[in-house]
C-alpha cells in the first residue's frame, strides 16, 4: 500500500533520514520503532507531504506522491494523528470534531459532487466516533478539562473522522495511562478488523508488540531491521540500538 524508497532528508547538517526504505502492507498494523532521534517523525512528515525528501520516492497505492501537497495526499485517503496535540482547548469535544468534519467538507471535490453533510448527519457521525473511542459521555466537555489520555482519544477520533484508508499515528499512547492504553489498543485492532491499514510510531514496546503485525526498526535515519514482533523482540541488534539511548 505504501512504499518508502531510499529516502533522504537533512536539516542543515543533521541527517534526519538517510537511505530509509520500507513497505506497508494493506489491512495490517505496521509499527515504526527506534530510539529517540532515529528519524521516525521525519519519515511521517515526508510521507504526509509536510516536508519533501532531498532524494528518494514515496509511493502510495501505486502512485508517486513524493512531490504532492499535504492536501492532495490527504485526499488520496491518508489521515494522521500528530505527536503533539492539535485540539482547540477552549472548544468542546463535539465542537472540535465538528470542526474536523467541516474542514473535510471544504475539500473541493466533495463540494463538486454535492456531498456535504447536513448538521444532523455530522452530529450522528460525531456520536458514532465518540462511541468507538469510548468517549461518548464527554461530548460536551471543554477540551482543556480532559486528561491528557482523554485528549489523545479525541485526537484519535479526529484522525479517524478524516476519510481515509490509511491511518498514521505518531506515538498514540505516549503519556497515556495503562487503562487508556488498553482502550487505544482495542480501537486499533477494531479498525484493523474493519479493513484499515495502520502505520504507527511507538516508543512503548509492550504496546507495540501487542498490536503490531509487522515491526520496522529505525536507527540513525535508516531501517536497522524489520520483521514479525516475536523476531524483533529477541533481536540483539534491536536491544543494542535501544541500549545506546
Ligand atoms: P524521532 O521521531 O525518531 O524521535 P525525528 O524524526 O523527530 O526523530 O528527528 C530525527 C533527527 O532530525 C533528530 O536529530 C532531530 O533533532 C532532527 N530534526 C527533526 N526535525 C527537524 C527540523 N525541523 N529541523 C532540524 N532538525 C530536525
Ligand atoms: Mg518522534
Amino acid at each position: 500500500m505504501l512504499k518508502a524508497q531510499n529516502i533522504y532528508k537533512s536539516f542543515g547538517g543533521v541527517k534526519a533520514v538517510a537511505g530509509c526504505s520500507f513497505g506497508v502492507k494493506p489491512n495490517l498494523i505496521t509499527a515504526l520503532i527506534g530510539p529517540n532521534g532515529a528519524g521516525k517523525s521525519t519519515v511521517f512528515n515526508l510521507i504526509s507531504g509536510i516536508i519533501k525528501p532531498d532524494t528518494g520516492k514515496i509511493i502510495f497505492n501505486e502512485k508517486d506522491i513524493t512531490k504532492k501537497s499535504p492536501e492532495a495526499i490527504s485526499n488520496l485517503g491518508m489521515s494522521r494523528l500528530f505527536q503533539k496535540s492539535r485540539l482547540f482547548n477552549n472548544l468542546t469535544v463535539k465542537e472540535n470534531l465538528l470542526l474536523a468534519i467541516d474542514n473535510e467538507d471544504t475539500k473541493f471535490w466533495k463540494n463538486l459532487i454535492g456531498k456535504n453533510k447536513t448538521a444532523k448527519e455530522k452530529e450522528g457521525r460525531v456520536k458514532e466516533i465518540l462511541k468507538l473511542v469510548e468517549m461518548e459521555n464527554f461530548e460536551n466537555y471543554t477540551s482543556r478539562d480532559l486528561s491528557f489520555g482523554q485528549k489523545r482519544l479525541v485526537e484519535l477520533a479526529r484522525a479517524i473522522l478524516n476519510p481515509h484508508t490509511f491511518l498514521m499515528l505518531d506515538e498514540p499512547v505516549a503519556g497515556v495511562n495503562p487503562k487508556l492504553r488498553e482502550v487505544i489498543a482495542k480501537i486499533l485492532l477494531e479498525l484493523k478488523r474493519k479493513g484499515e491499514t495502520i502505520l504507527l510510531i511507538e516508543h512503548d514496546m509492550r504496546f507495540t508488540f501487542s498490536v503490531a503485525d509487522w515491526v520496522v526498526v529505525m536507527q540513525e535515519g535508516r531501517v536497522l531491521v524489520e520483521g514479525a514482533p516475536a523476531d524483533i523482540k529477541n533481536n540483539p541488534k534491536v536491544l543494542q540500538a535501544y541500549l545506546g539511548e
